[in-house]
């Protein structure tokens, strides 16, 4: 049995149908014969679970693709580094972006063999990418469980040693959140990694609550500044005085710095004169499929990024 409440949980009949609809999946998968409505059980609606389902195969037939987004340098001549970023092709519903799935995969224990595969196909995609002379450093993004999990290095030292590759070719993204649910374990895993030649990043700087005293002692090269900072800073004096107080931050910590969601040419000429590294943004290029990357690319001139 599954209730939802009028009008805590909604205050017409399709919504709180829908909603004791999403608790009764949850009280049978929690096989506790009922089960009251809240926005966390969300994850058993009838939608979700199928899709659960369906990962595992999506995964076997190739319906994941991944899309790169450049980072555009700004002082270095040069368009070398690109973030892998996950999509799933779905045969019903479309184009779906990972917030759809990947906590999906987490919970289907699945997110080791999703990771495989981003590593897989990202040095699959490296690979081709030299043949075609595009010398090119993809980063992937690691969710904190999977971090956690120590296998990371395994999996990537295999993948590199069997396609002969060094680390040097990609970084590995993470957040704040890994390093503060364990940070010695995070320590001595961002060690392995770092000692492949990989590089380490973090992401959404500014959202979590990294201690300064472990992020000096990280093997970490990179901070990216969580787009909610980036993207409206011209508009909020606060959002620009934390996106500068993190560049100064990573700059006296010897750290790369990345600018994420810039979306306008105004945010990215600040960016260049508070000395940010690196941009990233729609106003550069959306994140895109191989061969589309691949024109952008060569219509990209580094020299003149902006
Ligand atoms: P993220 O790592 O912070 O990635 C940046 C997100 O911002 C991407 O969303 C990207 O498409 C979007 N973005 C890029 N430029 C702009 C911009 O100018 N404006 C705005 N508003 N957004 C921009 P996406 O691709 O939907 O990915 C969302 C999150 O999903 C990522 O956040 C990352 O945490 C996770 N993710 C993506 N791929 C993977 C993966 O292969 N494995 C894991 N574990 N997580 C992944
Ligand atoms: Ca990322
Ligand atoms: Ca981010």
């Amino acid at each position: 049995m599954g209730v939802a409440i009028c009008p805590k949980h909604g205050r017409d009949a399709d919504t709180l149908i829908q909603r004791a609809e999403v608790a009764m999946y949850a009280a049978k998968q929690q096989k506790s014969g009922h089960a009251i409505y809240s926005s966390e059980l969300d994850q058993y609606s009838p939608h979700r679970l199928t899709l659960m389902g369906e990962l595992r195969q999506a995964l076997q037939e190739e319906e994941l693709a991944l899309y790169y987004q450049p980072k555009i340098d700004l002082k270095g001549k040069k368009m070398n580094k690109v973030e892998a970023l996950i999509r799933w092709q779905h045969p019903k519903h479309g184009l779906m972006k990972p917030i759809e799935f990947i906590d999906l995969a987490e919970r289907t224990g699945l997110l080791k063999d999703v990771t495989k595969w981003v590593v897989n196909k990202s040095v699959e995609q490296i690979l081709l990418w030299q043949e075609k002379g595009l010398l090119m450093n993809v980063a992937v993004n690691v969710s904190p469980s999977f971090l956690l999990s120590s296998e990371l290095p395994e999996i990537i030292t295999g993948i590199l040693a069997s396609n002969e590759l060094g680390g040097s070719v990609l970084t590995i993204e993470i957040t704040e959140t890994s390093i503060i649910r364990d940070p010695n374990l995070a320590y001595e895993i961002l060690n392995r990694l770092k000692a492949l030649g990989t590089d380490i990043s973090i992401d959404d700087f500014g959202t979590g609550y990294s201690s300064l005293a472990y992020l000096k002692k990280l093997p970490v090269s990179e901070m990216k500044i969580d787009k909610s900072f980036v993207t409206d800073m011209l508009q909020n004096e606060d959002d620009e005085i934390i996106v500068k107080s993190i560049i100064d931050l990573a700059h006296n910590l010897g750290l790369v710095v990345v600018a994420e969601g810039v979306e306008t040419k105004e945010v990215a000429l600040r960016l260049r004169e508070l000395h940010c590294d690196l941009l990233q943004g729609y106003y550069f290029s959306k994140p895109l499929p191989a061969d589309q990357f691949e024109a952008w690319h060569a219509s990209f001139s580094p020299d003149t990024p902006l």
